[in-house]
């Protein structure tokens, strides 16, 4: 039984290159007869927009994409996630880390805090031991993706500074408890996958077939985003952005589908939808 989801940050409503994303994971849920839930991710509690999720929610419902089952809100699965944490506490895996932003200066973690242990008076984040030198999983649209865990990742964070889990762990965690199959997302998310397998494989867990899909650059080269002025899509009207959505998928639907009801719609979209023809990259002009 495939499972997928679609698991939005409520940092705003969504907007055009979040809806190719959920397009796509709908769709290929929907193909394979599987359940489709949604998980508001606002684990970040500073970056929530107050109503973002419901926005979301509504847009997505307003698009014809409706959700399997109940919506799981990250926020209110601590105790999950500090069991996870636990298990990998238990296994010798955690270690407080004190750098600062300074010292790091965005480079990979160097285990300065592993082998120089001390919390005195300071504020930690936990950060889990990278013991694999290479990790590699074969997403179904990017192909072969391998990393060098030691000198790519090195040992990450799973609870931050701020006493916030960190999204790698509660990705990890919440997938496997909903028991998701199949992670289709933007590949933006690509290089945070070997860690998120990593993970599942201390915890135990069962690892889902990955598909990153193109996401959505303005002519500048630069992932649509609020920030960068991708077009809101609340009050459009649905089916020519429906149209336009499977389009720069790479899927071919008939010019006359714009104008149909969100019914036929769907139902051509879902029998024909076809993932070879999804392009790695896509490019729309804004
Ligand atoms: N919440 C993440 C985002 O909106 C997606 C996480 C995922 O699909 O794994 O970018
Ligand atoms: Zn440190």
């Amino acid at each position: 039984m495939y499972i997928g989801r679609f698991a939005p940050s409520p940092t705003g409503s969504l907007h055009f290159g979040s809806l190719v994303t959920a397009v796509g994971s709908y769709l290929h849920a929907r193909q394979q007869d599987g359940r489709w839930l949604v998980r508001i991710e606002d684990l970040d509690t500073p970056r929530v927009v107050k109503g973002a999720d419901k926005a979301i929610l509504s847009t997505l419902h307003r698009f014809g994409m409706d959700w399997d089952g109940e919506i799981i809100y990250q926020s209110q699965r601590q105790r999950a996630y500090q069991d996870a944490l636990d298990s990998l506490i238990s296994q010798q895996l955690i270690y407080p880390c004190t750098c600062t932003r300074q010292r790091l200066k965005g480079k990979i973690y160097d285990g300065y805090c592993r082998n120089n242990p001390s919390t005195e008076n300071q504020p930690y984040a936990l950060r889990v031991k990278v013991n694999t030198p290479t990790l590699q999983f074969s997403d179904h649209l990017q192909g072969m993706i391998q990393q060098n865990m030691l000198t790519d990742i090195g040992d990450f964070i799973v609870k931050r500074k701020d006493g916030l889990f960190a999204y790698q762990l509660a990705v990890v965690v919440d997938d496997a408890e909903q028991g998701v199959t199949d992670v289709v997302r933007g590949c933006d998310l690509l290089d945070t996958t070997t860690r998120q397998l990593y993970l599942q494989q201390l915890l135990d867990y069962p690892c889902p077939k990955y598909t990153h899909l193109p996401i959505m650059m303005n002519a500048d080269g630069l992932k649509l985003s609020k920030q960068n002025h991708a077009p809101i899509i609340d009050d459009q009207p649905v089916l020519p952005l429906l149209h336009q959505a499977i389009t720069i998928l790479g899927q071919n639907p008939p010019k006359d589908l714009r104008y149909e009801s969100m019914q036929i719609f769907w139902d051509w979209a879902i029998d024909n939808w076809c993932l070879e023809n999804v392009p790695l990259q896509a490019e729309i002009k804004v």
